[in-house]
């Protein structure tokens, strides 16, 4: 038991210090960093072209893949996405945490977060 449970804190450990590692690689891209869909780590870096997760190595190419990936076991992923104002594109996610924390609508295909839903209206202060 004592050599199992050894072995688990290892593990752990192992883990602990390879996300703090990451924390370091990641820091410029926190806004972009959205949970891998295959490791579940807050580590994937959504970049529009390799969208690569720094702690498992997945890399996934295409935007749209990434979004079902993203979405898959969601009861209703048609509803998380919407239009962005910026690229037109239908690659918003709702509700994407990111590691800065935040919980943002999120663009995979620009990518970033989606901070102004404004409409661009040019009405001057008087
Ligand atoms: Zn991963
Ligand atoms: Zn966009």
């Amino acid at each position: 038991m004592i050599h199992i449970k050894n072995c688990l804190d290892d593990i752990q450990t192992f883990v602990d210090q390879r996300l703090r590692r990451l924390r370091g690689t990641l820091k410029d891209y926190e806004e972009r960093t959205v949970h891998c869909p295959a490791c579940e780590q807050l580590a994937l870096v959504a970049d529009g072209k390799t969208n690569r997760c720094h702690f498992c190595g997945l890399v996934v190419t295409t935007t749209q893949a990434l979004i079902n990936f993203y979405l898959f076991g969601h009861p209703e992923p048609e509803s998380q996405v919407k239009v962005c104002p910026q690229c037109t594109q239908p690659t918003v996610v709702k509700n994407v945490p990111v590691a800065t924390g935040e919980c943002v609508a999120f663009c995979f295909g620009c990518p970033g977060p989606i901070r102004n839903q404004s409409d661009n209206s040019t009405e001057v202060p008087q």
